[in-house]
């Protein structure tokens, strides 16, 4: 069935124009929940809580760019311990709330005296108590320097309940497909070694990639008779078909093997990193095991590796309460350099940068968008709950999302090129026939804009949603003339004046 995209678009429209308020009635920083698992009644119900994710994007610059890390993996590895960390990092990295403490000499955790396990941080907890389970949002953006003069928006993400044995296949697969879908950086955090099953949980998972491939490759028809199939899905149509998903690193804890433990020598661990990575990727005769090598590399544009050594026995212990002392120095090193290596948002000489903003097709998305896109996803699990969704369905989703930031997209170009020549900012009256002109300049740009962005999913939304551009500039452009009409110096000497001086003489 079609979805009705023009009533769609109509509540879903993104605010573009004006800026989204800020009310929160709790205004210190934390993480929020923003997805939920189980209900009284229902304990595999998935629950989106959008009020939150929006409170958090409203404090995002309109139009910046938005790097989203989510870290995912089994219960009790360490997660939100490591997050916490980041958060610590990201405080002195970071443009917009760089600690006034620099430049006495210590290195950043050195600074950090206590790890908060509540306050201030991602609730990481001693003890075996199992935490609810769902995905966490830190309540306000990081702001890191990309390119000169601009900057980037970074949200950290936080999953939870993942993998435990009460925890549904399928629920665990919608966790892990959301942070898939909605991160431009993934985490997969495995304990002391990344193990056969890992990456079939990861192929699993990333399923939902294979199917948008799929689904996109059909619904672009361009040869029906071509299958993507999980081994050829990159080759066959690699110019136009890139990898749905960004980046996904395996960080290993409590990692054992290194031939030098050199805090001094990261670089060679690091060699040393890449070289396991490469040893488990490497192409493995069975073919069940080469298919899932396959599947996460069509899926992945980039698929590294970082181990962490453990953090040493006092960190383990129940009572333990964030002491930065009693956390080993190699750990700490180790640590460093990853929080280096993820927040690498300007890259060097040499290579990119490590942490891109979210893309959709290549795109790079706005706190807007990528709300629209969230949204969407999140309401396709609400629906399916614990069902693996169907290509369809992930596709109505992606289009659905693509099409009301299409929409947003069109009349945004339309207002900025109307504001110039009759917004409430401009002074000069146009004659009608330059206003004309004008309108139909910017409906033309609109639509351009729209139609490059509008490029998949079905053809009859995609009209719908053109056809709600449309309708929605012809109604600005009445708004624009009546503001140009305020500005015509002979209005009023036209109607009152002229017809007296006439009758004067
Ligand atoms: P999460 O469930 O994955 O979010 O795990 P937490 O971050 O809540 O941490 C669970 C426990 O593991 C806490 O007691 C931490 O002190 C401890 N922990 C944190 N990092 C590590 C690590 O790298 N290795 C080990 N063995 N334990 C860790
Ligand atoms: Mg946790």
């Amino acid at each position: 069935e079609e979805p009705n995209n023009s009533e769609l678009l109509d509540d879903d429209l993104p605010s573009t124009s004006s800026p989204p308020s800020i009310e929160s009635t709790n205004d210190i920083p934390s993480a929020r929940q923003i997805v939920s698992i189980g209900s009284a009644s229902d304990a595999y119900a998935f629950t989106f809580h959008e009020e939150e994710l929006n409170a958090i994007l409203a404090k995002i610059p309109v139009g910046w760019k938005v790097c989203v890390v989510s870290v995912v993996g089994a219960f009790r590895t360490g997660k939100s311990f490591l997050l916490s960390w980041f958060l610590r990092y990201l405080e002195t990295q970071c443009v917009n709330r760089r600690s006034s403490a620099e430049g006495d000499g210590r290195k950043w955790y050195e600074r950090v005296q206590t790890l908060n396990q509540h306050e201030g941080s991602f609730d990481w907890r001693g003890g075996t108590e199992r935490n609810t389970t769902g995905m966490w949002m830190w309540s306000d953006p990081y702001f890191l320097p990309r390119n000169e003069g601009e900057e980037v928006a970074v949200l950290l993400v936080d999953t939870q309940g993942m993998f435990d044995h009460d925890t549904t296949v399928g629920l665990t697969a919608a966790i892990f497909g959301l942070s898939t879908l909605l991160s431009s950086y993934q985490i997969y955090n495995v304990d002391k070694r990344i193990q056969e099953d890992n990456l079939q949980q990861l192929a699993l998972f990333s399923e939902y990639g294979r199917m948008a491939l799929e689904a996109e490759a059909k619904a672009a028809g361009v040869d029906k008779d071509v299958q993507v199939s999980k081994q050829d899905a990159p080759s066959t149509k690699a110019d136009t078909l890139t990898a749905p998903f960004q980046k996904i690193e395996f960080l290993v804890r409590d990692w054992q093997n290194f031939d030098t433990e050199d805090e001094t020598d990261i670089a060679s661990m690091e060699a040393e990193m890449a070289a396991y990575l490469g040893h488990v990727l490497a192409e493995r005769a069975a073919s069940d095991l080469k298919e899932t090598r396959d599947q996460i590399h069509s899926c992945f544009e980039e698929v590294s590796c970082f181990m962490m050594t453990h953090p040493g026995f006092a960190v383990v212990k129940n009572k333990y309460e964030g002491d930065v002392n009693k956390i080993e120095r190699l750990f700490l090193s180790l640590l460093d350099r990853y929080c280096q290596r993820v927040f690498d948002t300007t890259g060097s000489d040499s290579s990119p940068p490590r942490l891109q903003p979210k893309t959709v097709r290549g795109r790079e998305l706005s706190a807007v968008e990528l709300g629209t896109y969230i949204k969407s996803y999140a309401q396709m699990f609400e629906q399916i709950g614990a069902h693996f969704p169907k290509a369809e369905t992930m596709l109505e989703a992606t289009s659905k999302a693509n099409n009301t930031n299409a929409v947003a997209a069109g009349i945004d170009a339309y207002i900025q090129l109307m504001n110039d020549v009759a917004g409430p900012q401009a002074s000069d009256y146009h004659r009608p026939e330059e206003m004309e002109l004008k309108h139909r300049e910017a409906s033309e740009r609109a639509l351009a804009t729209f139609d490059g962005m509008a490029n998949f999913g079905s053809r009859k939304a995609i009209q719908d949603a053109r056809k709600a551009v449309l309708k929605k500039i012809e109604k600005d452009y009445q708004v624009f003339l009546s503001l140009n009409d305020g500005r015509n110096p002979l209005l009023g000497f036209e109607t009152y004046l002229l017809p007296m001086v006439v009758a004067f003489f």
